[in-house]
């Protein structure tokens, strides 16, 4: 389906355009497209759960692993009410992508569950989440898919998983699935991998984009577990953050506040709302947060979150894309045309899949590492793909989204064409 002016108005079909894109800019042979044009495989389940009532409701679940050519596929279960096909295929699409600019041996996937946890109780959750391994046990594997939490998903939940796919196997299969508890086989720094990573890349593309740490006001969109491990490393450095907000609102201070006290009062009343700062806190509407002025602009909530309605009047002169898919094709034209320079999510928040990557490892390996050595690691993974993603923009002149999706589909593309495409047996 394409709109007036013939843009497609499907998320999966938009995100399909980023592939054409970065296509222009390599040689590649017409097979390796044709092959990444289509998921590999998607499974759409109904899931029959029993209620604590005693009644039964079902589910709609589905997982989608989009290409395994460069290794088992990897990506996250969401739990949301919104969740559908096109959101999951899209989703599993940046996955592939996203694990190919950090270089991890991995293809991607996405999975997610048709529901509103919050109005489930804990019983009901734990129900849902094993029927949901049980009806995809034979999708999933170490060796072949491997999931991890997303939105309103948790370690525990991925705990029950898990647990649920070993007693199936009848073995303890902990690389199964990652972001586990640490007591289950969950990795050290797991938890703040993802803001983590989007801190490390801000940090060393600081003087190529002009900031300096003292000068730089931050406003971030979705003041959740990416966002506050962020906001508190970049604050730790000396960034000013001036603007938070969540699903119920937002909080804008000029002269900044200190992230990790609008988390304590998060953490007690379920918003960032009313949180102390320094007296000159202005509340708004969440959409409206994302106008004002700022240096650096952290959508870290949903997909869509910029989009032609509002990109215009955004003020920020760097937007990094901690959630998945926050700015649209569209809202980028008009960015790039604004030189608003976007950092894009399958660069800036590959950090969780990368220590997601560290967690499978160990598993596997039986073999377990100090949070010492997984910040190196990561660091020494992000970085310097992060200077990839720069050089590529630089020696192409492209935005940074295209560099970043010039960067992995040539990886992908190699992984593809190592099997034969059309010249090879041709010849
Ligand atoms: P989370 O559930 O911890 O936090 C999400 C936050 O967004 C919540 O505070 C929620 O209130 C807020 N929110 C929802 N709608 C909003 C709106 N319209 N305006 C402002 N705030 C809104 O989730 P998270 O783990 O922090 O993930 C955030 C984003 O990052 C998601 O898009 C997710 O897919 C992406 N992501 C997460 C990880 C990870 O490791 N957690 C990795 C890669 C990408």
């Amino acid at each position: 389906m394409r709109d007036k002016v013939g843009r497609p108005t499907k998320l999966f079909d938009q995100a399909r355009e980023r592939l054409a894109m970065a296509a222009e800019y390599l040689s590649i042979d017409p097979d390796v497209l044709h092959k990444l044009k289509y998921p590999k495989e998607t499974l759409s389940v109904c899931l029959l759960v029993r209620m604590d009532d005693g009644s039964r409701r079902s589910f709609k679940a589905f997982r989608c692993r989009y290409d395994d050519t460069r290794g088992p596929t990897k990506g996250g279960i969401r739990y949301h009410p919104a969740v559908n096909i096109d959101e999951v295929m899209t989703l599993a699409f940046w996955m592939t992508f996203k694990c190919a600019v950090a270089n991890l041996p991995y293809g991607g996937a996405k999975g997610g569950i048709s529901v509103d946890a919050n109005k489930l109780s804990r019983s009901e959750l734990e129900r849902l989440s094993r029927a949901y391994v049980k009806a995809f046990a034979h999708f999933i594997g170490p060796e072949r898919d491997i999931p991890a939490p997303d939105m309103y998903t948790n370690s525990m939940v991925m705990g029950w998983m898990a647990d649920e796919y070993s007693a199936m196997v009848g073995q303890p299969s902990p690389a199964v699935i990652t972001g586990k508890p640490l007591a289950l086989g969950g990795s050290l720094g797991r938890e703040d991998a993802t803001g983590r990573g989007g801190y490390l890349v801000l940090r060393h593309l600081e003087s190529d984009l002009h900031l300096k740490p003292e000068n730089t006001r931050i406003i971030l969109q979705g003041f959740g577990n990416v966002a506050y491990h962020c906001a508190r490393l970049l604050h730790g450095d000396g960034y000013k953050i001036i603007g938070l907000s969540d699903s119920r609102g937002a909080i804008y201070d000029p002269d900044g506040m200190d992230p990790l006290a609008v988390m304590e009062h998060k953490r007690a009343v379920g918003t960032v709302c009313g949180a102390p700062t320094n007296g000159t806190c202005k509340e708004m509407d969440n959409n409206e947060l994302l106008l004002q002025e700022c240096d650096v602009l952290i959508p870290a909530a949903m997909e869509r979150a910029i989009t032609d309605q509002n990109a215009h009047n955004i003020k920020a002169k760097v937007i990094m894309e901690m959630a998945n898919g926050p700015v649209t094709p569209e809202a980028d034209e008009i960015l790039n045309k604004n030189n608003v320079v976007v950092i894009p999510d399958i660069l800036a928040n590959s950090g969780g899949v990368t220590v997601s990557y560290f967690e499978w490892v160990q598993n596997k390996a039986g073999f377990y590492w100090d949070v010492d050595e997984i910040h190196h690691r990561l660091e020494s993974i992000i970085v310097p793909e992060t200077r990839n993603v720069w050089s590529i923009k630089n020696e192409k002149n492209v935005d940074m989204r295209t560099a970043a999706y010039v960067l992995a589909l040539d990886r992908i593309s190699s992984a593809i064409s190592a099997h034969g495409t059309k010249d090879y047996f041709s010849s």
